[in-house]
Order: structure tokens, then C-alpha cells, then sequence
């Protein structure tokens, strides 16, 4: 049986693209780690990414955080939902433009498909914004579904992507 209090190692894909998206980040991340029940954070450097969905907004900031959590993976979207909204998260236009994105990429080896989340992250696989961050901070045999995060990334261009920060 698992125990619920043993930690899990856990990715979460932050972006934004509003209102100075690095500071946003640095904030968020700061949220994220002064939570209970977070130990343990690395985060990647920060990458300037093309927009996702409508072209009409401005490039994104992007990075990938791991963390160690005893957290439930409904109870870590819940926080990750809430420091969302406290950094003026908007939900409108799909893939719009936002203050602050935050997903649960991995969450140890679970796979969730529940109404309202599905890890490991759907979209993961197809975007170099979160496997080029995410390669700095794991190892490149990390396994995302059926695959190593090597053969993700050898497949995965890196178009309009690089990094602002070490
Ligand atoms: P994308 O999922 O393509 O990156 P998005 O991040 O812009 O799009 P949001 O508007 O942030 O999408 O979230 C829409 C819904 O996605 C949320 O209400 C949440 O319940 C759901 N969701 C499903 N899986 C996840 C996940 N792994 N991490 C975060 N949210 C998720
Ligand atoms: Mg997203
Ligand atoms: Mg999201």
C-alpha cells in the first residue's frame, strides 16, 4: 500500500507572456516552494518561446520546475490554481495571452486522466518550451509515457526558443 505522506517527484511547466513574465515567474516560484509539503526545488533556466494557439500576443516566458511534494496531485493543481489567480490569471480566449500558466507535467510515475487532470500533461511531447527546459533539470532517460525524454526531444525542433537566464 502507498503511503500518502511519502513524497513524490513532481515537474510543473510555468509560463507567462503579460505583465513581466520573469518576475512572474520568480514569483511564482517562490509561491510554489513556501508551500507545505514542498521540499526539494530545482528550477530550469527561463526560455523566451513562441506563442502557442493565436499569434496576436507576445512571446512567452517559460521554465520547468521539479519539486519533491507529499501533496496529492488534486491538492497540488488546487495550490498551483490558486497562485495562478493570485498573479491575475484570466481564463478566456484558449491559449490566449496570461499573466501565469501553471501545469502538472509528471507527477512521479502516476498516470491521471481525471476530468480536470490528465498527467502525464497531454501536450507535453510536442512542446520544446517544456522538453528544453525540462532536459536541464532531468535525467534524459526520465520516461514521459512510452517514451524517454531523449527520444522526445530528438524529435521535438526547438524552433524560437532560447534561453534568457542560466
Ligand atoms: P494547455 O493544457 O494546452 O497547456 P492551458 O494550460 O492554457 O492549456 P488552462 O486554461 O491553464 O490551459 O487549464 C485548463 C484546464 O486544464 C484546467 O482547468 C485544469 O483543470 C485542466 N488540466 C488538465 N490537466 C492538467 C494538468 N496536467 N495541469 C494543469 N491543468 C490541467
Ligand atoms: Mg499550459
Ligand atoms: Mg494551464
Amino acid at each position: 500500500m502507498i503511503d500518502s505522506q511519502t513524497p513524490v517527484e513532481a515537474y510543473i511547466g510555468l509560463g507567462s507572456n503579460l505583465d513581466n513574465p520573469v518576475a512572474n515567474l520568480h514569483s511564482a516560484y517562490q509561491a510554489i516552494c513556501a508551500l507545505n509539503s514542498v521540499t526539494s526545488p530545482v528550477l530550469s533556466p527561463l526560455y523566451s518561446s513562441k506563442p502557442v494557439g493565436p499569434q496576436d500576443q507576445p512571446d512567452y516566458v517559460n521554465a520547468v520546475l521539479r519539486i519533491n511534494t507529499s501533496l496529492s496531485a488534486q491538492q497540488l493543481l488546487t495550490e498551483l490554481q490558486q497562485i495562478e489567480n493570485a498573479h491575475g490569471r484570466v481564463r478566456n480566449i484558449r491559449w490566449g495571452a496570461r499573466t501565469l500558466d501553471l501545469d502538472i507535467l509528471l507527477f512521479g510515475n502516476e498516470v491521471i486522466n481525471d476530468t480536470n487532470l490528465i498527467v502525464p500533461h497531454v501536450e507535453m511531447a510536442n512542446r520544446g518550451f517544456v522538453l528544453y527546459p525540462l532536459a536541464d533539470i532531468a535525467p534524459s532517460d526520465l520516461q514521459i509515457g512510452q517514451s524517454s525524454l531523449a527520444q522526445l526531444l530528438a524529435a521535438c525542433p526547438a524552433d524560437g526558443l532560447h534561453k534568457i537566464t542560466e
